[in-house]
């Protein structure tokens, strides 16, 4: 993605850490968008252990549009929905990721990923690519 759209998902990433209560995860962020915004990253990477697959990868474990479709959500302690493997069989599902209302799932037989989220989905703002403010 160019600087721009990297800018409106990190502004929108940001919004649902402080949503969820992430504030460490919203600070550092802060620091990568003004990183990004003054052109301060190589290849848009700082070393804050953010960079653009970072960022993607949050909005897919929290549903941001337009990411929100990205993972599965399923109940806790699901099986896994491609091979049928259950937490506390051998081998199982792993936790890879835990966050304020959930958690993302790696079946350790598969690699398949999904989510086990409480919380709802963020509804979509109208405007993909508009610089709005909107919310
Ligand atoms: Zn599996």
């Amino acid at each position: 993605m160019n600087r721009l759209q990297l800018l409106q998902c990190v502004a929108k990433l940001g919004a649902a850490f402080i949503r969820r209560g992430m504030e460490q995860h919203a600070a550092n962020l802060r620091i990568y968008y003004v990183a990004i915004q003054r052109r301060l990253a190589q290849g848009n990477k700082v070393d804050l252990h953010w960079s653009e697959p970072f960022v993607v990868e949050w909005m897919k474990t929290l549903r941001i549009p337009p990411y929100q479709s990205a993972y599965e959500c399923r109940p806790r302690s699901s099986a896994c929905a491609k091979c049928g493997r259950r937490p506390g069989t051998e081998p199982s599902a792993s936790t890879e990721c835990v966050f304020p209302g959930g958690a993302r799932m790696r079946c350790q037989t598969c690699g398949s990923v999904w989510l086990e989220d409480e919380w709802p989905v963020a509804t979509t703002s109208s405007s993909e690519n508009g610089p709005t403010g909107a919310s």
